[in-house]
Formats: structure tokens, C-alpha cells, sequence
């Protein structure tokens, strides 16, 4: 049975979201404790979603899968990881796109077929993941969830390859999208990546173990060096022979998303050989260079505008300020949603400090504008706490689409920068004035090697199209 889960308000300020994180180990002496690891890299990943976790770990075929609602630290605890033994083991972290959660929609999902069984999680979207669904139910596939990865599961168990890698290969061959997977067979933990190489995938090496994550700072966090990224269209297979690349798909030229190096990715990261604070900071330099204003002080919005804050402070001679501090335990929390409550997000996450802003001219920078109303509630924060004048610089283009490769946009109508001009904007949100970044600045400050980008929620230039997802994406 499906259980529907009470609707837990999370203080979310206006941001585009992360939907998943992944996390994978291969610990061929057992060495190590891979749920341990697991948990541990999960912890590293939280940004990339709140809403659910999962590890499944496989003892000598024997597969054991615990998920829950919640953070990784509510949903795990010593017993249960005690209850995870096993030689290799992946994990998910996931945000919902809708207002409640379910259970069912937590990964890892572990499904048995006549080949094995198979866990696997998924950080992406599939453009063609609603198209192949409907044709998989009308074949009798029943589905147990919403997810794209149970259409992946069942290409694989419906595949004529009798091999269940083989069976993996030839499903990856079919779908469409953005994917960055691990999955685990009863000998093999797997990592693929879609041919454009939309969501970060990386490899690292602990002792004997081998490691798979969303990002580098999950390594860093159990000591794991990090050997590369998995390319695009690569798929690895690591088992008691070692580890085995080859390519499933011709690749395609890189259409990495560049909001993660704006936004999503946690600043400790680094991808393609570029660390995203260090990525962070260029843009809020190069914005210094695009931006004429007088001011006495530049404060960053925490946390989301620090790293540009102190690239632009570098640049413009300026001096940082934190002049808004960010309460850093709100998490969730259980009142319900009523227009009350949304209207005090802001001040229970944000609050400024009088004593630095009162009388300034400020220079206010973030990463991003949405919808505009948390950047409208913060303006008006920071001028009821005195500031002379507030200039909102924003180390991005404005957003003017929305994203069908794995990230929670608002619908495009809900885009701000869809329905007013720069200075319309700038009207709304009550700034004195109002600076994006250039696309062109944006592309020429990060130095990712051999990376290409996705801009399309900026320019509207989808790599791939948008699929047969669309509809879905645009109603919800
Ligand atoms: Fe990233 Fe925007 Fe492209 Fe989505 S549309 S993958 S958010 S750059």
C-alpha cells in the first residue's frame, strides 16, 4: 500500500531545486562498512533533496533496502545501519516536486526478475520517461511509482538480453534524458551517465573500495580521492575483476547544467577540475565588471549569494559585509503552510543585522530570481532594518524557461523574467536597482575542462528538446 505522508512545510526561500543525489561503494574485501560510507556521502549530498533517503546494500546476493521520508538523519539510525551489511551498497537522497511525498517515490527502488535482482537510483529526468511508460503499461508492466527508474527497471527485466548487464546496456540504449545512475546487480555496483552529461557523476577510490557519487565533497567527507568524472554516455561496471568502462551510447558533446555550478552544487565540490566556490566568486567578479553603482558595502544573501559576494567585493573594491545572518537550524518544520506562516519564511531563515546596514548603500547579491518573492520579502527586510539604498545584483541571467532535465523550476508563467522587464523587476521586488549577469559573462568566468552547458533556462536552447514530458512538467 501507497502511504501518503502529512504535508511538513520545509522553509524553502524561492529557489529552483535539485531533485536527487546518488551515492554508490564497491568494497571488495568488506574492509570498509559501505552502509557507513553510504550514509556518510548521503549526509555530503543532503543539498541535492530533502524529502527522502534510501541505501540498499548487498550481502553476497542477499539485497536489504531501507528508505524513509525525511532527511538522512531521520531516516537512519545505528540499528538500521547495523541491519545494512554487505560488500557493496547505493544510495539515494531525492526532493518531491510535490507539495506531499511518498514513500514509494523513495529510492533506491530494488525490483527481481527472471535476470537477478537490481537496485538502482537516479539523479535526472527522462524526456521520453512518460512515452515509454505508457508503452511498457500497455506490454502489462504494472508500475509502483511515479519515478522515471521503474521505467529503467522495467526495460531491464522486459529486455531480451538474457544477461542482466547486458539487459542494463540495452535499456540505457532507450531512454532519453538527463540520468546520472548507480545501480547494483548481486556481483556488480554499475554508474552510468547520460551521453550529454547533464547532472555531475564521480569516481573515486578509498583503500580497496571504489566509490560513485554525485559529487566530489561526498568523497571528501570518508577520505575517498577522486579519480575523475564518469563521461558522458559511459557506463562502469565494478565487481571482484576490477572496473570495466565502456560506452553505451556515442558521446555527445557536454550539456553539463550550468546551474549547478550557480547554484546547486555544493561550493567544495570541484567538476571538471574547477572547485564552484572558486567558479562562484568569477561570476560575482566578472558581475563587478558588468555592474556601475555606488555603494558603500556588498552583503551577500546567505548562503546562496556568498561566494560571488566576495568575488564582486574583490573586484569592485568594496567591502563584504554579512549584513544578514542565516538561522542555520531551521530545517522543517510541521506548522502548516498558511498564508501567515509564508509570509514570516523569510524572517525565520533570514534576519539582518541593523547595526551593519542602517544608513548604507548596499549592494544585495544572490545567485538567482525565480519568482521574485522571496528577493521581494529580503529587499524589504533589509530596508526596514535601515538601508539607504539597495541595489540587487544577481550572478546569473534571468530565468525565463523551465528545466526538463532534472531540476524542480516553478512553471514558466511563474518565471518573474518571463513576465516583466529587468526594470518591471527591479519595481516588484522594491530595489534601487536591479543587474543580472551576461549569458556571456556567465560562460566565459567558468573554466570546466572540456565542459559544454545547458543554458536552456536562460536562452530557451533545450540540447535535447524538451520530450514528451513537457505537458507534465508545465501542469504540475
Ligand atoms: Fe540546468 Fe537550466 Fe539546463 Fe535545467 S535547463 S539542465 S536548470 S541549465
Amino acid at each position: 500500500m501507497v502511504r501518503e505522508y502529512p504535508l511538513q512545510e520545509r522553509i524553502k526561500l524561492d529557489k529552483m531545486e535539485e531533485e536527487c543525489g546518488v551515492f554508490g561503494v564497491y568494497s571488495s574485501t568488506k574492509k570498509y562498512n559501505v552502509a557507513n560510507l553510504t550514509y556518510l556521502g548521503l549526509h555530503a549530498l543532503q543539498h541535492r533533496g530533502q524529502e527522502s533517503a534510501g541505501i540498499c546494500v548487498n550481502n553476497d546476493g542477499q539485497f536489504n533496502l531501507h528508505k524513509g521520508m525525511g532527511l538522512v538523519t531521520n531516516v537512519f539510525d545505528e540499528d538500521k545501519l547495523k541491519s545494512l551489511d554487505g560488500k557493496i551498497g547505493i544510495g539515494h537522497v531525492r526532493y518531491s516536486t510535490t507539495g506531499s511525498s511518498l514513500l514509494a517515490n523513495a529510492q533506491p527502488i530494488l525490483t527481481n526478475s527472471i535476470k537477478g535482482d537490481l537496485a538502482i537510483a537516479h539523479n535526472g529526468n527522462l524526456i521520453n520517461g512518460a512515452e515509454m511508460r505508457l508503452n511498457l503499461e500497455r506490454q502489462g508492466s504494472i508500475f509502483h511509482s511515479t519515478l522515471d527508474t521503474e521505467v529503467l527497471a522495467h526495460l531491464v527485466a522486459r529486455s531480451f538480453k538474457d544477461n542482466i548487464i547486458e539487459a542494463f546496456t540495452h535499456s540505457l540504449q532507450q531512454i532519453k534524458g538527463a540520468f546520472s545512475i548507480v545501480a547494483m546487480t548481486k556481483d556488480s555496483l554499475i554508474a552510468a551517465r547520460d551521453p550529454h552529461g547533464f547532472r555531475p557523476l564521480s569516481l573515486g577510490k578509498l583503500g580497496d573500495s571504489y566509490i560513485v557519487a554525485s559529487e566530489s565533497c561526498a568523497l571528501d567527507i570518508i577520505g575517498a580521492t577522486l579519480i575523475r568524472e564518469i563521461e558522458p554516455g559511459e557506463m562502469l561496471i565494478i565487481n571482484e575483476e576490477g572496473i570495466k568502462s565502456s560506452y553505451y551510447s556515442e558521446r555527445k558533446p557536454y550539456n553539463f547544467c550550468i546551474f549547478e555550478f550557480i547554484y546547486f552544487a555544493r561550493p567544495d565540490s570541484v567538476i571538471g577540475g574547477q572547485n564552484v566556490h572558486l567558479a562562484r566568486q568569477e561570476l560575482g567578479r566578472q558581475l563587478a565588471r558588468e555592474m556601475d553603482v555606488e555603494a558603500d558595502m556588498v552583503v551577500p544573501v546567505p548562503s546562496s549569494g556568498i561566494s560571488a559576494a566576495l568575488g564582486f567585493a574583490q573586484e569592485s573594491g568594496l567591502p563584504y559585509q554579512k549584513g544578514i545572518l542565516r538561522n542555520r537550524y531551521v530545517g522543517r518544520t510541521f506548522i502548516q503552510p498558511t498564508q501567515e506562516i509564508r509570509d514570516l519564511k523569510v524572517r525565520i531563515k533570514l534576519n539582518p543585522i541593523r547595526d551593519i546596514i542602517k544608513g548604507k548603500k548596499i549592494v544585495l547579491i544572490d545567485d538567482s530570481i525565480v519568482r521574485g518573492t522571496t528577493s521581494k520579502r529580503i529587499i524589504r527586510m533589509v530596508r526596514e532594518a535601515g538601508a539607504k539604498e539597495v541595489h540587487l545584483a544577481i550572478s546569473s541571467p534571468p530565468v525565463i524557461d523551465s528545466c526538463y532535465y532534472g531540476l524542480d523550476t516553478s512553471r514558466r508563467k511563474e518565471l518573474i523574467a518571463t513576465q516583466k522587464s529587468v526594470e518591471e523587476i527591479a519595481d516588484y521586488i522594491g530595489a534601487d536597482s536591479l543587474t543580472y549577469l551576461s549569458k556571456e559573462g556567465l560562460l566565459d568566468s567558468i573554466q570546466a575542462n572540456g565542459y559544454g552547458f545547458c543554458t536552456a533556462c536562460f536562452d530557451g536552447n533545450y540540447p535535447i528538446g524538451k520530450g514528451t514530458d513537457k505537458l507534465a512538467i508545465e501542469n504540475r
